[in-house]
């Protein structure tokens, strides 16, 4: 068996893309390897050593045409030209299953996009990144693919001396909302429509015989984004960097770096060390997504309609519409994290006073769903509130009205709540046990644990419990 690879992203315009092969590095081993999801892609199980060569960069596979990508985005809210600085697109693997995915090597080192960067990565933060997005993918969530970990053998410099590692990342494209802002910036129309096209084409085949592509792209990334939220939302994941360049067309949750879940619900709750204002906090997902979304409207617009004021009376009408596309997905989902069935006017009521009840006791948001769906409580003030026991009457009453029994409610709760999420002080202490002790016991345990997140496992609740201080102080960083 051989790789599989095409190239359909260098016939976009040239200055989408650079051709630039990985930077050797000195001493590649193999450090994790996701067999499954090599299986899937067709790409073959070589041995440790041909495995090491080829997902470092030091030996190019069969068919590659190794490329950075050029993008633009809104970080923080300001506008800026980037592209991959550290990554490189080895090409576009066909799968057994005709599916095409992007098999890109990140940390690969410098390309004329990297600024003052290095072009590499830490070998904890490839860890982690390995660790949450299989976790998340495992999840039921939209997201990029771990397919593995590679040690340099090279040093790489951030606060401190830390060991450098490439990580083989899988995506169904790395096309972002940052893509079609550079390309608004830097293209001509007929080279942005030839992106438009080459997008539809690759990730919403559906609506390739459009009468307006560029509007309903926008509508369907607008769709599949407010699908992906909410999904975040359900488990509690805080993406921690919504720049638009981090946000993908095709709608998976990608860029692992200062991502963190949430143990105390609280919607403020922000980890990320450089996320200051709260700007991509819990609460404020939706609403940054909404406004990601409307930079891409703003890229499309000339695309739109060659009259910019219709253009911009179509591309407001469409973004309008995210909040209460959002809403609905969010009450439905909550409603079976809750395991109600139907929708009835006052659901939306009872979501909002259980996640009340949970903020003034600083609940824990992961346990208080499972809690409720197995109706063994344990001893914390939430559960002893007047609050709660009146909030878990009205509950019980809904949610087994028209004779439905609590068994059936429970199925329901048990495909929406996770008894399992990467928690971060178990993360914290995989990645310390990993990268100091080179002892992969805990890294392997929750890997394992986390393939099936919805299935309660006997003797593993150090996995289930909270930190004691709670999160105090837990940080998050990007670009490391
Ligand atoms: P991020 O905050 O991870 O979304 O990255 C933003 C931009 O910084 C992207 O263009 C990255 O490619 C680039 N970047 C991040 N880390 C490095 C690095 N060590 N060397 C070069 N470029 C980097
Ligand atoms: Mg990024
Ligand atoms: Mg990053």
């Amino acid at each position: 068996m051989k790789w599989n690879l095409q190239h359909t992203y260098t016939e976009l315009p040239a200055k989408l893309f650079t051709l630039q092969a990985p930077a050797p590095v000195k001493s590649p081993k193999l450090e994790l390897f996701n067999e499954s999801l090599a299986e899937f892609l067709g790409i073959p199980v070589a041995d440790k050593v041909e495995l090491s060569e080829l997902l470092s960069g030091n030996k190019i596979p069969q068919g590659a045409k190794p490329l950075a990508q050029a993008y633009a985005g809104h970080q923080f809210g300001n506008f800026t030209i980037l592209g991959d600085g550290r990554a490189i697109l080895l090409g576009e693997q066909i799968t057994p299953n005709q599916e095409l995915f992007d098999v890109q090597l990140k940390g690969a080192g410098r390309t004329p996009y990297s600024r003052g960067g290095d072009g590499r990565a830490t070998l904890k933060s490839m860890l982690r990144e390995y660790l949450i997005s299989e976790a998340m993918y495992h999840l039921g969530i939209a997201s990029t693919r771990a397919l593995a970990v590679v040690k340099t053998g090279e040093n790489v410099q951030r606060e401190w001396e830390n060991e450098g590692a490439i990580l083989t990342r899988v995506a169904k494209s790395h096309i972002r909302v940052g893509t079609f802002e550079f390309a608004y910036q830097q293209l001509t129309l007929v080279e942005q429509k030839e992106l438009t096209t080459y997008t539809i084409h690759r990730e919403y085949p559906e609506i390739k015989n459009s009468s307006n592509p560029a509007l309903d792209l926008l509508k369907a990334v607008m769709e599949k984004q407010a699908s992906l939220i909410t999904d975040w939302m359900r488990v509690g994941f805080i993406h921690g960097v919504m720049n638009t360049d981090n946000m993908s067309i095709a709608g998976e949750t990608i860029d692992y770096g200062p991502c963190a879940f949430m143990n105390v619900y609280h919607p403020k709750t922000v980890f990320s060390s450089i996320d200051s204002t709260g700007r991509y906090s819990y609460s404020n997902q939706p609403l940054i997504a909404h406004w990601n979304l409307s930079r891409l409207a703003i890229a499309l617009l000339s695309q739109i309609h060659e009259n910019q004021e219709e253009a911009v009376k179509l591309a407001q009408s469409t973004l309008n519409e995210f909040p209460e596309i959002y809403q609905k997905k969010w009450e439905s989902m909550m409603s079976k994290k809750l395991g109600l069935e139907g929708e009835l006017p006052t659901d939306k009521a009872l979501i909002d006073d259980l996640l009340k009840i949970m903020e003034q006791h600083a609940a824990d948001y992961t346990n208080t769903f499972l809690a409720i769906q197995s109706g063994d409580f344990p001893e914390e003030s939430l559960f002893q509130s007047d609050a709660f026991q009146d909030w878990y009457l009205n509950w019980i009453r809904r949610a087994t009205q028209n004779g439905k029994s609590m068994e059936e409610v429970q199925e329901i709760m048990g495909k929406y709540n996770p008894q399992y999420i990467p928690r971060n002080h178990k993360v914290e202490e995989a990645l310390f046990q990993a990268t100091e002790n080179h002892d992969y016991t805990i890294f392997n345990e929750m890997l394992v644990l986390l393939k099936t997140p919805y299935q309660f496992k006997d003797g593993l609740t150090a996995y289930q419990v909270p930190p004691k201080d709670g999160d105090d102080g837990y940080q998050t960083f990007c670009g490391t």
